[in-house]
């Protein structure tokens, strides 16, 4: 058996190596490592593959999330609503720029934005909503926008980990994650579903004034060069991290497919242990599986679990352990503990399994056989 990885970035390579490898030789040959032409045609092609208008490429997923907050105008002391179960950068940038950070529970088969929690955080200062699309399904956008339009908020959608995901309102619009609020944001990392070979992230947005706004603050709030409008910040995708990019785009779907196909391989493996709950997807989203993520009953210690896979040279790992309203930069005395009953309760439960394109079946029969014993 093959050794198993948590993510094989490798193997991934080994399927794409003359491509990116002659890409490569090209911008080394000509130097043109900042603003080359990869990075306007890949920026063209993503706002093609994601039906928007404007994509901004930038240096990281959090880098665009902060540009998201800073080209809505958002000043300090507005209230931003976020989820208490995320990556930290969610809830980094709001702090950072000075905004409140109002963390709402999360849904316990979906993990994303609970709705009633959300209505009950909203005040009069709130002035957006950032849905995290987590593990690689949507949140539950329809409902969130109708909030926000009856609220008059702004909504940025955190799409790091379901880029390539398709929402179907109820009205049978389909469009893709990332795309149907005032911004999404994404993070191109090399772990993510469409990942390049060092850091990068893009911004997408439907709304010309807005991009044009962003579109400076990327770029030392410039919209002429040397004159300086508006405070920006320095984020740029480089060549080199959008040729990959490039190259990796036409490859979304089928690596979408391979995690999806991986996921149900998983699932249908766990579905006769009633310890293991396998992840559920919401009828109005598709599954990208950014995280397969299990939740373990209480009954077992799922503790226990993760180092007894960790000394059968099974990786896996718990995201997220700490609720963010428990971190210590995060703490605040607003908080109370039992508004998040179901984010406490997934961080003592999840685990997620090895996730990516390269995994075969006898691996995860060996994963599953393991667990399956383990749970007994
Ligand atoms: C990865 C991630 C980010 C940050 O992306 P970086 O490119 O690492 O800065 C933000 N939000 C979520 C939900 C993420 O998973």
């Amino acid at each position: 058996m093959k050794k198993i990885n948590m993510v094989d970035l490798q193997g991934q390579y080994a399927h794409i190596k003359p491509q990116i490898n002659k890409a490569f030789e090209h911008i080394l040959d000509t130097a043109y490592y900042v603003g080359g032409p990869e990075v306007k045609g890949f920026q063209a092609n993503l706002e093609k593959y994601l039906d928007v208008k404007h994509v901004i490429p930038c240096a990281n997923g959090t880098d665009a999330l902060q540009i998201a907050m800073m080209g809505l105008g958002l000043k300090p002391g507005d209230e931003v609503i976020t989820v208490d179960f995320t990556f930290a950068a969610t809830v980094e940038v709001i702090a950072l720029l000075n905004l409140t950070p109002v963390l709402v529970d999360v849904e316990a088969d979906t993990f994303n934005m609970d709705i009633d929690a959300l209505k009950k955080a909203i005040t009069p200062k709130t002035k957006a909503i950032v849905p995290v699309h987590l593990f690689g399904q949507c949140a539950n956008m329809e409902e969130i926008l109708k909030v926000a339009k009856a609220h008059n908020l702004f909504v940025i959608e955190d799409n790091a980990q379901a880029i390539g995901a398709d929402y179907t309102f109820s009205n049978g619009t389909k469009k893709k994650s990332g795309t149907m609020g005032n911004i999404g944001t994404t993070s191109f990392f090399p772990s993510k579903n469409l990942g390049c070979y060092g850091d990068g992230g893009a911004i997408f947005t439907n709304d010309d004034d807005l991009a044009h706004i962003i579109r400076g603050i990327v770029n030392h709030g410039m919209y002429k060069r040397y004159y300086h409008d508006v405070v920006g910040v320095n984020s740029r995708l480089d060549s080199l991290q959008a040729a990959v990019l490039q190259i990796k785009l036409p490859l979304l779907d089928s690596y979408c497919e391979a995690r999806a196909k991986a996921a149900k391989f998983y699932s249908d493996g766990f579905a006769s242990n009633d310890k293991i709950t396998t992840p559920k997807i919401s009828n109005f989203t598709t599954h990208v599986f950014h995280q397969y993520t299990l939740k373990i009953d209480e009954s077992i210690d799922r503790d226990a679990l993760h180092q007894y896979l960790l000394d059968k040279e099974i990786p896996n790992a718990i995201y997220y352990p700490v609720a963010l309203h428990n971190q210590k930069a995060y703490r605040d005395e607003r908080y109370n503990e039992d508004d998040f009953k179901v984010t406490n309760k997934l961080c003592k439960t999840v685990l997620s399994l090895p996730m990516h394109t390269e995994l075969d079946e006898e691996q995860q029969q060996f994963m599953i056989n393991a667990i399956l014993n383990f749970c007994k």
